[in-house]
């Protein structure tokens, strides 16, 4: 059992800190003033190859997931809502193109999706189905050339810039939960669609979108995967994009709780130091040491991503630490702050809801739980040794 980052691993990411500085340190305030992220700076994640995914023999192909994650962590330290783009785009789209296209649709698409010329998103929810992904109610309609799609997807991170989404859609309404739903490689571009940003208040600046689809056409050779296994597709993209997604949210945490203690090391009350106050002192190291406890976890989900184990347990265990741990610490930190925290434009601010909207995306809480028991389950009746 190793514990130690890999060098070359972290020579990378010292790269990359000095990638974000030229490349979005300086230009993040203004992203959130105009409320988006320029298609520059997915260009440029790009070129400095900081994407999870690569194309190698017409293949997409990903990379490790421990590095994936700590480019993660470093943007979400910045903005959780840059991160989310970043995200949206590669372990939820660009992860559906590469476990579940064809060797055609990787070819045609993959190359531009890894060079973020075509920039991609995933819609699954939709108003009246969220958790229970099964319940959604978008039809897809066989026609003598493909499909027809008719339904909206209610929050689609990237939706209004992105190009391309895979979204699910029933196509055997008849059929049973786990064999009515199919994925299709959908056309932002095309006829039929309609996308309205929402106003929101969280992971700013990225876009959330309601995508609705009239008659949409959808060509036969964009079915993603096996038609009717849709639902069981939507949940393995969201088991593998819960490891970057819980990297993220400890970014969350750590960019507020460095902010927190930098300046409780410096703001003088009662004649000293914040962080002189044993009650603060004592809170520091009680959330550092939560915070490596919640980022071990996350870290032990990437290596056994990386070694090829199954990771359905681990990702859950990650997300739901590192969800339960950014809320708080994220309302520590802006606590520390008193009133300043309460202004927009003040660093702090974005903190608390960026923890808040990851315990969304991905299941809640209570759907990371569900995982989990599932999970336990299973191994109890195979071996009924909980721990391995
Ligand atoms: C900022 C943001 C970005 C998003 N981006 C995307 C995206 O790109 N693509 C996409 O498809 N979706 C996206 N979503 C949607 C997100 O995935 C859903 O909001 C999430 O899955 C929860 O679904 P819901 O909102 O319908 O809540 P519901 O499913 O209605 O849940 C409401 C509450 O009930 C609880 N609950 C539900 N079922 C159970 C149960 N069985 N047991 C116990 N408690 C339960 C939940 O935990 C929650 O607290 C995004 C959401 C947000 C806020």
């Amino acid at each position: 059992m190793d514990f130690s980052i890999p060098l070359d691993v972290k020579d990378e990411i010292q790269r990359f800190k000095f990638f974000l500085d030229k490349n979005m340190v300086s230009h993040v305030s203004e992203w959130y003033e105009k409320r988006a992220i320029p298609r520059s700076f997915f260009s440029a994640m790009a070129l400095g190859g900081w994407f999870d995914f690569f194309m190698k023999d017409q293949r997409i192909v990903k990379r490790s997931a421990l590095r994936a994650a700590l480019v993660m962590e470093q943007i979400a330290r910045l903005s959780p809502g840059v991160a989310v783009a970043i995200l949206a785009h590669t372990d939820l789209g660009l992860t559906g193109l590469w476990l579940f296209g064809t060797e055609k649709l990787q070819v045609q698409f993959g190359p531009k999706a890894v060079n973020a010329e075509t920039l991609l998103c995933v819609g699954n929810t939709e108003s009246a189905a969220g958790s229970d992904a099964a319940g959604i109610q978008m039809r897809a309609e066989k026609t003598g050339q493909g499909w027809v799609l008719n339904g909206t997807k209610a929050y689609v991170t990237n939706g209004s810039i992105g190009d391309m989404a895979v979204v699910t859609a029933v196509t055997a309404p008849q059929a049973a939960r786990n064999s009515r739903i199919s994925m299709f490689l959908a056309d932002l571009e095309g006829k039929g669609v309609t996308r309205t940003k929402l106003n929101k208040a969280v992971w700013i600046p990225s876009d959330l979108t309601r995508v609705q689809f009239t008659n949409t056409p959808v060509p036969e050779d964009r079915v993603l995967g096996t038609l009717g296994k849709g639902l069981q597709q939507v949940l393995t993209i969201f088991t593998h994009s819960r490891v970057p997604i819980s990297a993220l949210t400890m970014g969350t945490a750590v960019g507020a709780f460095e902010l927190a203690v930098k300046h409780a090391m410096k703001r003088k009350t009662f004649g000293m130091r914040i962080s002189d106050h044993q009650a603060k002192a004592f809170e520091i190291a009680d959330w550092y040491a939560r915070i490596e406890a919640a980022r071990l976890m996350v870290f032990k989900a990437c290596s056994r991503m990386d070694q090829g184990d199954d990771f359905r347990l681990d990702s859950s265990l990650a997300k739901y630490m590192a969800v339960l741990t950014a809320r708080e610490v994220t309302a520590w930190a802006a606590d520390i702050f008193g009133a300043s925290s309460v202004i927009d434009e003040h660093p702090i601010h974005k903190f608390p809801m960026d923890a808040w909207a990851s315990s969304l995306g991905e299941g809640t809480q209570d759907v990371q739980k569900l995982v989990i028991f599932r999970e336990l389950v299973k191994r109890y009746e195979t071996s009924s040794n909980l721990f391995d």
